[in-house]
């Protein structure tokens, strides 16, 4: 029986991750469910924001249900025991270096979006943003230079494994959906990008079916707004993956409807699962919270860690229906509480 890590943290986490558990209990599927404490809530309870014991049923675990972490309360502290760094070390742990974010505009939301309707009408990209790498993870510090300015670096590198087995994840998504795969970096200016293009290229030989573009950071940033639609996947390196993917968050509309996952490798073994969107420590505990991007992280953990396509399609039907019958929390312009858009999701699930 599979069994589900739930971490579900700070803020708000609890209370949309709680919903989405409740619409993966109603497909009727053997699943199990455990919970353990993480981030701010770890630290509360161990001392440190990813206690042994939740890393340890991290592991165990078929995929993990993450909600949010981040707690003001805690911002003072060293950076090790900030809530932040159970995410992180989550990350290193579990070796996930695959970010997956689907953006796609749900019918009736088009006003949502702070671009023309007919622009982000069709929008469904999905980036696949690498995890591991990059200026993130490269040497980094500040100095004085012989001329006594002050100066800070970080190394950038990728390896060409790292690079190939992220480029496969591209792949192997964009064969799965509308067969167009688009490699973004900066190789008119960077070594790592010119590594990173000639890697994509190696490995596009073994996928034929898939039509590979390449495109510069500048004018993928300038696609997005222009025409998303005309995206299918975008593959590529971490710092542009950030920035591009919160980019593409907001051609969708609301922070709110947004879900990720975070990959090992294609199989989906201990994936990770998890709203795009923080712990909104501004609204936690008012019931606001839409759960939306909750419930759809759910979907994705059974699309990618438990091979159940059909279960995660009734939850993506669930949810658009939902949506399509005029259910809206607050951050859509409706009233609805975090609760009540769990029941109008439960409702539609058939
Ligand atoms: P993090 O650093 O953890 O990503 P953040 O500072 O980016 O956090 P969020 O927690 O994502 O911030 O919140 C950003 C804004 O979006 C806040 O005003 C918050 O209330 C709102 N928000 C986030 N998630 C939701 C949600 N599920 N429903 C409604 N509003 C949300
Ligand atoms: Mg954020």
């Amino acid at each position: 029986m599979p069994l589900i890590a739930v971490l579900a943290g700070d803020g708000i986490g609890p209370e949309v991750t709680a919903e989405a558990r409740r619409v993966l209990e109603a497909l009727g599927l053997d699943l199990t469910f455990e919970e353990a404490p993480v981030g701010g809530a770890g630290y509360l309870a161990s001392g440190m924001p990813l206690p042994p014991d939740t890393l340890a049923l991290a592991k165990r675990a078929d995929a993990v249900l993450f909600g949010a972490i981040g707690d003001p309360r805690f911002d003072a502290l060293e950076r090790r025991l900030r809530p932040e760094a159970a995410l992180l070390g989550l990350r290193r742990e579990l070796g996930l270096f695959a970010n997956i974010r689907p953006a796609t505009l749900f019918p009736g939301l088009e006003d949502a979006s702070p671009l023309k309707p007919e622009v982000v009408a069709n929008l469904d990209i999905v980036i696949v943003r690498e995890l591991t790498g990059d200026v993130y993870f490269g040497e980094k510090g500040h100095r004085t230079t012989l001329e006594g300015l002050r100066q800070g670096y970080d190394h950038m590198s990728y390896d060409e494994r790292e690079v190939e087995r992220i480029a496969i994840v591209g792949f192997e998504m964009a064969k799965r959906r509308r067969r167009k795969l688009c490699s973004v970096d900066k190789a008119n200016v960077l070594e790592t990008s010119q590594l990173w293009r000639e890697v994509v290229n190696e490995v596009s030989v073994s996928y034929p079916e898939v039509a590979l573009t390449h495109m510069y950071v500048d004018n993928a940033a300038m696609q997005l707004v222009r025409r998303p639609s005309e995206f299918d996947v975008i593959v590529t390196g971490n710092l542009f993956g950030d920035i591009l993917s919160d980019q593409a968050s907001m051609c969708a509309g609301s922070i709110g409807m947004l879900p990720s996952a975070s990959l090992s490798d294609w199989s989906g073994a201990n994936g990770m699962y998890e709203p795009i969107h923080g712990s909104a420590p501004d609204i936690a505990g008012t019931g606001k919270a839409n759960p939306c991007a909750a419930i759809l992280s759910a979907a994705m953990l059974l699309r990618h860690s438990l091979a159940d396509e059909a279960s995660a399609q009734r939850i993506e039907a669930a949810v658009k229906a939902a949506i399509a019958s005029g259910a809206r929390t607050a951050d859509l312009g409706g009233t609805l509480s975090t609760r009540e858009m769990g029941d109008a999701v439960l409702r539609e699930l058939v």
